[in-house]
């Protein structure tokens, strides 16, 4: 039986497969292909969560209120539209979200965040997300998050998907993290054994990208000026790459 997908994009925030992987996307779906993007960090925050200063700082910035993730998701609804790609909400609340069992949140600040997982999301929080990604439908290419940035949510996603797909998983650079000078070489040099393939986009590839990184418009703030800011800072990003890079750590494992 032939898998359901050709790819799936494991997306740890509403925004990280469109930011990073937008143009091959397109392309894929422009070809025909069945690509779905899963969102793992979609869920509302738990009830009764309370607010700290750093989220009320955050829902400042994205203009957000209340629902935030709620808009946050139909930005990505409308992402992949443009994308051509389907899209699944996971039920898993973003690390700012996320708390003990006395409403300690285990992320207040942006040392926190792109730090170390916390020692009580290192076990039970891996093992659940790895029982969301196994539990997704067939497909013959899966993509994680390299982690470049640091970020803990984007760390667990790859924890996550490397116990269930192991060996056959691939790998894409994050942006806007990547865009920083030797970001990606902070990570790639941690182990032996990557080998990388850049996709090259055409210009509707491009455009489809920056129309879906655009739909998120709450994010925009924290990274762009305005939307042409978004065209421009891409196109650059995309001379300087020649493309999307995606990896492996298999030598040999076809990137294509
Ligand atoms: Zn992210």
């Amino acid at each position: 039986m032939s898998p359901q997908y050709q790819a799936i994009y494991l997306s740890p925030h509403l925004d990280d497969a469109a930011f990073s992987c937008g143009g091959q996307i397109h392309a894929r779906t422009q070809q025909g292909e069945h690509v779905l993007i899963v969102t793992l960090m979609a869920d509302d925050p738990p009830q009764n969560s309370g607010q700290s200063a750093y989220i009320d700082a955050l829902h400042e910035r994205w203009q957000l209120a209340a629902n935030a993730v709620a808009q946050r998701r139909a930005e990505d609804t409308a992402a992949c539209r443009i994308l051509g790609a389907e899209y699944l909400h996971l039920s898993f609340a973003d690390c700012i979200y996320r708390m003990d069992g006395e409403k300690r949140p285990f992320y207040q600040s942006d040392q926190d965040i792109f730090g170390t997982i916390h020692p009580q999301e290192q076990t039970e929080l891996v093992a659940r997300l790895a029982e969301g990604i196994a539990s997704l439908p067939p497909s013959k290419q899966i993509f994680a998050p390299l982690t470049v940035g640091n970020h803990v949510d984007h760390q667990l996603t790859r924890i996550a998907a490397e116990i269930v797909f192991s060996g056959r998983l691939l790998y894409y650079d994050e942006y806007p993290y990547a865009r920083k000078k030797g970001a990606v070489e902070a990570v790639i040099k941690q182990e032996s054994g990557w080998n990388a393939a850049t996709i090259p986009l055409t210009k509707a590839d491009t455009t489809a990208k920056i129309a879906a990184i655009c739909a998120f418009r709450s994010q925009l703030s924290s990274f762009f000026e305005n939307e042409a800011d978004v065209a421009k800072k891409m196109e650059a990003y995309h001379r300087i790459t020649g493309g999307e890079v995606v990896r492996s750590r298999s030598l040999g494992m076809s990137l294509k």
